[in-house]
């Protein structure tokens, strides 16, 4: 009867679903968000402590059980059940969203909360163990990547609790962990496009210098290319990093572009496994372009460091370098 393409895994362990519902730390006040209720055992135990909660749910016999279950019981006046994708429909207000989901659509499902409006407490969440490891990964941990430093510019990340596949019926072939996500508010004053240009560049090979990496002729002409780009344009001031704020659109973008690190997930490969040019590929003559960008990461002691031990603050101090004098990665 369970659906594998839909990440059909019910939670079959009561204590750990009181331990989930606990955990999150729900208010009698609180509109709980359920993605992907399933059969309902999680959302019996969120309907026990919160206000009201709104279950989003894809597959229609789940909706249909879900309905039977709940119908004639004080809870169903406070279940509402929508139908559909969770990623393709407008989501409802809430204040906390408890979910154990279908590993599929990890990443853009955590990009599409942390783009929601208006912003919500917390999200706990059941992940694939490793999706959770690298959103909680810090600079220096071995998974620590891409995912990781995004998921964090946006918001703070815990793990809460590592789950066994026995717990699920059918289990899933890999083990789990819940994780709260909890958006940063306010958000930090950087433009989302320009901080992921640059961790994006930064993290293509996370353990290669940084001097490395911008001396690469890929690298130096994409940045001379957007250079030119603004100057043209004079909007060098409108830039700067401390300026601009992640927007939801910003977000969006992300949520977007985050289908290729699901990828490098599923295939258990590691960013830095993308092949890249090496060395001084500038034909041998050192361009004044070339001096300027490797003038920033000698000014704030980045040409020995690697993206795999930079931290958020590194990150925005960099990026703050670069487009103090006009560089930019958007
Ligand atoms: N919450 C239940 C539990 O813990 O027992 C079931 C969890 S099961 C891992 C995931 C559920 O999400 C399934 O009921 C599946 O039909 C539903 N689902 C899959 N893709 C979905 C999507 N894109 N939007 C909403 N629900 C989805």
């Amino acid at each position: 009867p369970f659906e594998k393409s839909k990440g059909q895994h019910i939670l079959k362990n009561p204590m750990l679903v009181d331990t989930i519902v606990q955990k999150s730390g729900i208010k009698p006040t609180d509109v709980v968000l359920e993605i992907g209720p399933g059969t309902g055992n999680l959302t019996k135990k969120l309907l026990e402590v919160a206000k009201s909660v709104v279950a989003v749910e894809l597959d229609p016999r789940m909706v249909l059980e879900l309905q039977r279950r709940f119908q004639g019981t004080p809870f169903s006046s406070r279940l509402k059940v929508i139908q559909g994708d969770v990623l393709k429909c407008d989501l409802p207000y809430f204040d906390i969203c408890v979910a154990n989901i279908p590993y599929q659509i990890s990443s853009p499902l955590t990009f599409k909360l942390l783009s929601h409006t208006p912003p919500f407490r917390c999200a706990v969440i059941m992940f694939q163990r490793e999706f959770a490891m690298r959103l909680v990964a810090n600079a220096g941990d071995n998974l620590y990547c891409r995912l990781s430093v995004n998921t964090q510019l946006l918001a703070r990340v815990s793990h809460l609790l590592k789950v066994g596949r026995n717990n699920f019926r059918p289990p899933p072939k890999v083990d789990s962990s819940v994780v709260r996500i909890e958006p940063r508010r306010p958000l930090p004053p950087v433009s989302f496009k320009e901080w992921d240009g640059l961790v994006r560049i930064c993290f293509n090979r996370k353990n290669k210098t940084l001097g490395a990496i911008f001396r690469q002729k890929r690298v130096l002409s994409l940045l001379e290319k957007n250079y030119k780009t603004i100057q043209a344009l004079q909007h060098l001031q409108n830039s700067s990093i401390n300026e601009q704020n992640v927007t939801s659109e910003d977000v969006l973008v992300l949520a977007n572009m985050v289908d290729d690190l699901s990828m490098d997930i599923e295939s258990g490969k590691e960013d830095d496994d993308m092949e890249i040019e090496d060395g001084d590929l500038c034909g041998g003559e050192r361009s004044a372009f070339k001096e300027k960008v490797l003038e920033v990461l000698k000014q704030g002691d980045f040409l020995e460091k690697r993206a795999a031990k930079l931290t958020q603050v590194d990150f925005l101090y960099l990026l703050s370098l670069f487009n103090k004098i006009g560089i930019h990665f958007s």
